[in-house]
């Protein structure tokens, strides 16, 4: 494995330098500095446990209407349940910056539903389809974090579509705030034939004995969860707040490689290996000593300073080490080897062979876009094809499990009749799309609709290239990278820009970026091409361009 490249001061290339706060003076790290909040969202933290907004919203709220919700609730504290206001519709990209959040809110929601790696049966798939249908308008999308979320939500919809998820099993409970955000878990765990471990135990777990907990319902800001024990390296470790990632103990046997403080936002930073080995019966108190050791040394004086990263930046991967296992461990991690670099495809499309000799096929949504007839029909289809589990992935794509191998091209036909393609085209089977203008209130520009168009398009100008390698392209409503601008080999950074006098919707170009695990030699961020910006509406002619520049004098193997 390579050595993990971070920017190291002024020049982040595809972001802003990960700089600690300012020494000598309160940064709000609660053991040394007190708890004093010294913000307004520490101080709405502080003024009542987050958590507490549930009870408010099943006996006030819902039935006073959305006007009886306070400030506090309505942009903070709904947050621990999943619930985002989303943005009013008709408010152009170019206002965003000049209107307050309550300007931007529209008076319904956005519902995140959080998957920690559970699958989905078919009769969560049902009830999944049938509340998208009946209380949010037909919305429903994977996310590039495995989680579902449906918008257009009302407020007093909602204590019924809680019961109805609830009842089957799916839950919001901190899918959203400062808290242990949704668990990333390798899609193939437990049917991958390659596999190191199995991870599925270790994730329940976790989700299982802390969500909900007091104790770490106040983070700094949110902490990120990840574990695969594929081969593939397929839920981007380095960009976790906290990794597990399979590898093999010569005295131990299969256990974790620990990867710590990956984030990217507008200052991307890559988790940095601890060098430490997880015994799987290790896991729960690796975990639990690591979000408290984030709880009370995070920095909390500026929200833009509150992530892991930063704290990393500061202390370095040996001093963490130390800090995690005399303060907060109680005992050494013994030390252990990094992954092999990644074998196999990490998007999983296409049929696979199980470890029981069943098959999984994997199918793209175009940029993770379902809806609420789309999943009743998957429901259908997976009962008619003998299976009971259907997966997300960190790609925005949908794992159908267990098909028997005399059902396999039933189950192909089906997806595809879906639009869930088991076969796309090199272009969009590697493009990633955020919300962007239609629901974001931080966005600028469209995004799914110019993404998957884009995708389209691209596939059919450059079947004539024969890329040894896919390219991947992020395409990102604002700044805020939640799809990853930074390590796509084309990463595209939503902003309004000026062509020909005009102010029209546009991007940032980024290039070069990429994860080990997206088949790279080694971890690294995209360098932002300095003042090149494309316009939306030009954006499939400028990658044509880009790709067919690079694929003409591209060297063997590059
Ligand atoms: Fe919204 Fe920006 Fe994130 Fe896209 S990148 S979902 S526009 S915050």
């Amino acid at each position: 494995m390579s050595p993990i490249k971070n920017p190291p001061t002024s020049d982040a290339g595809a972001g802003r330098a990960i700089r600690p706060p300012r020494a000598g003076r309160a940064n709000g790290q609660w053991r040394i500095d007190g708890r004093k909040p010294l913000n307004p969202n520490e101080v709405v933290k502080q003024d009542g446990d987050p958590l507490g907004a549930h009870d408010r919203i099943l006996s006030t709220y819902a039935a006073a209407g959305f006007d009886a919700i306070p400030d506090d609730d309505l942009h903070t504290r709904f947050r621990w349940w999943g619930l985002y206001t989303q943005r009013k519709q008709g408010i152009d990209g170019g206002r965003t910056a000049q209107l307050s959040p309550a300007e931007l809110s529209d008076r319904y929601f956005m519902q995140r539903v959080r998957m920690d790696g559970q699958s989905l049966s078919v009769k969560q798939m049902r009830v999944l389809g049938r509340a998208s249908n009946e209380f949010a308008r037909g919305t429903l999308d994977v996310t590039d974090r495995q989680n579902l979320q449906m918008h257009w939500i009302q407020i007093e919809s909602v204590p019924e579509l809680w019961r109805r998820l609830e009842e089957a099993g799916l839950i919001t409970i901190e899918a959203c705030g400062d808290t242990p955000r949704g668990i990333l878990v390798s899609p193939v765990a437990g049917i991958d034939p390659d596999e190191i471990i199995d991870p599925s135990a270790a994730a329940a777990q976790i989700r299982d004995t802390f969500l909900g907990n007091p104790e770490i319902s106040n983070l700094p800001r949110k902490f990120k969860t990840a574990f695969t024990g594929s081969p593939t390296l397929d839920i981007l470790h380095e960009i976790n707040d906290i990794a597990y990632v399979g590898v093999n103990h010569p005295e131990y046997g299969p256990g974790y490689d620990l990867w710590i403080a990956g984030a990217l936002s507008t200052a991307p930073f890559l988790g940095q290996r601890l060098g430490a080995f997880v015994r799987p019966d290790q896991v729960s108190d690796v975990w639990w000593a690591a979000i408290r050791l984030f709880r009370d040394y995070g920095y909390r004086r500026l929200r833009n300073k509150a992530r892991l990263k930063f704290l990393m930046a500061e202390w370095g991967p040996e001093k963490f080490r130390r800090v995690l296992q005399e303060e907060y461990l109680g005992y050494e991690l013994a030390d252990g080897p990094a992954p092999a670099p990644p074998a196999g495809e990490a998007d999983h499309i296409g049929v696979h062979r199980q470890k029981d000799g069943h098959y999984w096929i994997g199918g793209i949504p175009p940029v993770g876009r379902l809806s609420g007839d789309t999943m009743l029909g998957l429901a259908d289809l997976a009962e008619t094809v003998g299976s009971d589990r259907v997966r997300t992935t960190p790609l925005q794509n949908i794992l159908l499990l267990d098909v028997p191998a005399e059902r396999v091209d039933e189950a192909v036909a089906g997806l595809r009749e879906l639009g869930i393609d088991p076969d796309p085209g090199p272009f969009t089977r590697s493009l990633l799309a955020c919300t962007g203008l239609e629901f974001c209130k931080f966005a600028i520009v469209e995004t799914k609709s110019l993404a998957a168009r884009v995708g389209a398009e691209l596939d059919a100008r450059l079947a004539d290239l024969n890329l040894e390698r896919r390219i991947s392209i992020s395409v990102n409503g604002c700044p805020n990278s939640c799809v990853r601008i930074q390590i796509a080999d084309i990463g595209l950074k939503g902003q309004i820009i000026t062509v020909d006098g005009q102010q029209v919707p546009g991007f940032q170009v980024h290039l070069g970026g990429g994860l080990a695990s997206a088949g790279h030699e080694e971890a690294e961020l995209g360098r932002t091409v300095r003042g090149l910006k494309v316009a939306a509406t030009d954006l499939t002619d400028y990658i044509e361009r880009v790709v067919r520049r690079y694929a003409a004098g591209r060297t063997a193997g590059e």
